[in-house]
């Protein structure tokens, strides 16, 4: 299929169960080619954003009144119609952000398997604890209540399924959302929107707003939302948790950037780290936020795993994301594709030894779109700056260590801390690194990418402040309330409190 063959969406602000009116304030282009406009969307007003956060805070009493079972088969609903519309949404995925169509596929699904566990998850225990207490009439009750209004704030490289592992949790439990795409993905988030509404959530439950930071901000300000859960930039998360500081009784959920590695040690599967190392570093055009930019090489491996490695990148097919058959896409717009040929022209004057040339390429015939090659480089781990920032898009170094706690001081030197992957026979060696990097997901003999919806997707450091998502988010988007409960005829204290309303005997 090429690249130009569909319609483009009308976008429009979803608020209060209405859809507002079209508008045309910014339109979306698909990055494999700018030519092709695939919607024009409304950015929403200050105004609009607060009557989006004004519907969800009307909506949220009869919603969090509602059961929790019930409130969890609307995800049921929810299900159905993805699986109906699995590969619309994948290709307009595709020519909206520009992952392949196979990536975008699994995108979907991954958003499928999110409803999927909220929907089980409604029937199951995580709700509360019943716990002893110190007095045996007493029965005590530890149960999560849902904060309010809750912002979800998205970035454009999982458009689908980052929105559903904030979105799930957060109305699973009774809270009420405005949600806020990316300005590069608005279709992919307004289709999402369209079908939570055709799987019947109340009115005011879900709110679409529309739009760039400034949208984003005018969400963050309004003192009426008790969640942002926020998945994006570490610049843009900071910038959040500044303007939340004025409000201390907000939660902000914030997951962030990386600069994340694959160490290979010497006794590792040849091939497995060469493909982990490559699937790592250049899925998604090396635009995941558990994307490696460095692989950590024992230096007895370095040459012959430079070799495979540059020989296998070269060969790694970029084009159309509507063909299965290319292995990635493009960058997401043109300043990104800028910023990664600026890191690739920092790394040479860093020192890096380069094994293969990043540049602009144009695969797509007759289109101009923001594709880039892979850019590989060698290089000591000595604190250079392209060791240490997100790069986000096809460009890595290989690193080489000589002993294990050399691996560690090199995966460990960058202000993020999101994903490591170490490639290794040995148990022991696996249990070292495990215990002293710092990330919040790891992986063993695998590439340090991919996600399950059932397990906390987070990291530490400058990539996130301790609310995974996904499966994690419950403990963001609920707060614990205790309620004791009495089965005697009297009072009776813990701790010996007296209970006797005159003096008595001492
Ligand atoms: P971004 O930070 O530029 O934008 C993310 C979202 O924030 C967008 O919706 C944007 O409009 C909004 N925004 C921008 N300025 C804002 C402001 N002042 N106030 C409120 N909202 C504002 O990120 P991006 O370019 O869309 O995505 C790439 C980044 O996201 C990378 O750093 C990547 O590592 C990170 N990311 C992290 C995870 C994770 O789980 N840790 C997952 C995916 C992406």
């Amino acid at each position: 299929m090429s690249t130009n063959t569909l319609s483009p969406v009308s976008g429009r602000l979803f608020v209060g169960g209405e859809w507002l009116s079209a508008r045309e304030d910014f339109a979306s282009k698909s990055p494999a080619n700018l030519a092709e406009v695939v919607g024009t969307f409304p950015k929403a007003t200050p105004k609009e954003v607060d009557a989006a956060v004004a519907s969800a805070r009307s909506a949220f009493p009869a919603w969090r009144r509602t059961s929790r079972i019930l409130r969890a088969e609307c995800f049921d609903r929810l299900a159905q119609l993805i699986k109906r519309d699995t590969d619309a949404l994948a290709v307009l995925m595709a020519r909206e952000c520009g992952k392949n169509i196979t990536e975008c596929r699994a995108e979907v699904v991954e958003g499928l398997h999110m409803v999927q566990y909220v929907f089980g998850t409604g029937r199951q225990g995580i709700y509360g604890e019943v716990i002893a207490s110190e007095i045996a009439e007493k029965d005590a009750f530890v149960r999560r209540k849902p904060w309010g209004v809750v912002a979800v704030i998205t970035p454009w490289n999982f458009p689908f399924a980052v929105p559903l592992w904030m979105l799930g949790p957060s109305l699973l439990e009774g809270n009420t959302c405005v949600f806020k795409p990316s300005e590069d993905t608005p279709a992919i988030g307004q289709k999402l929107v369209e079908l939570f509404a055709e799987a019947g959530f109340p009115a005011g439950t879900v709110n679409l707003v529309q739009g760039a930071g400034e949208t984003g901000e005018a969400l963050v300000k309004n003192p009426d939302v008790n969640v942002v859960c926020f998945t994006g930039s570490y610049e843009v998360g900071k910038r959040i948790q500044e303007i939340s500081a004025s409000m201390p009784e907000r939660i902000v959920a914030a997951e962030m950037g990386g600069k994340n590695a694959v160490i290979v040690c010497e006794d590792a599967r040849f091939d497995l780290a060469v493909n982990a190392g490559i699937l790592s570093a250049f899925k998604t055009t090396g635009q995941r936020c558990v994307s490696a930019s460095r692989i950590i090489v024992h230096e007895a491996l370095m040459d012959r795993y430079a070799k495979a490695f540059a020989e296998t990148a070269k060969r790694l097919k970029f084009g159309d994301p509507l063909d299965a058959k290319n292995f990635a896409g493009p960058l997401i717009h043109e300043n990104a594709a800028k910023k990664v040929l600026d890191y690739n022209a920092l790394a040479k004057k860093e020192g890096a030894k380069v094994l293969v040339e990043g540049s602009e390429i144009q695969p797509v015939a007759g289109a101009k779109g923001c594709f880039l090659s892979p850019f590989v480089y060698q290089m000591d781990g000595k604190g250079a700056r392209v060791l240490r920032e997100e790069v986000f898009g096809p460009h890595v170094a290989l690193v080489p260590f000589k002993t294990d706690e050399d691996a560690v001081r090199i995966y460990n030197d960058t202000e993020y801390g999101l994903s490591l992957a170490v490639i290794t026979e040995s148990y022991r060696r696996m249990r070292f690194f495990r215990e002293e990097c710092e990330y919040g997901m790891g992986y063993v003999n695998l590439p340090c990418i991919g996600a399950e919806v059932h397990l906390p997707f987070g990291g530490v450091k400058k990539s996130g402040n301790g609310h995974p998502s996904a499966a994690g988010l419950i403990e963001a988007v609920t707060h614990k309330t205790a309620w004791t409960v009495n089965h005697g005829t009297d009072i009776k204290m813990a701790q010996g409190l007296t209970t006797a309303l005159e003096g008595g005997p001492a």
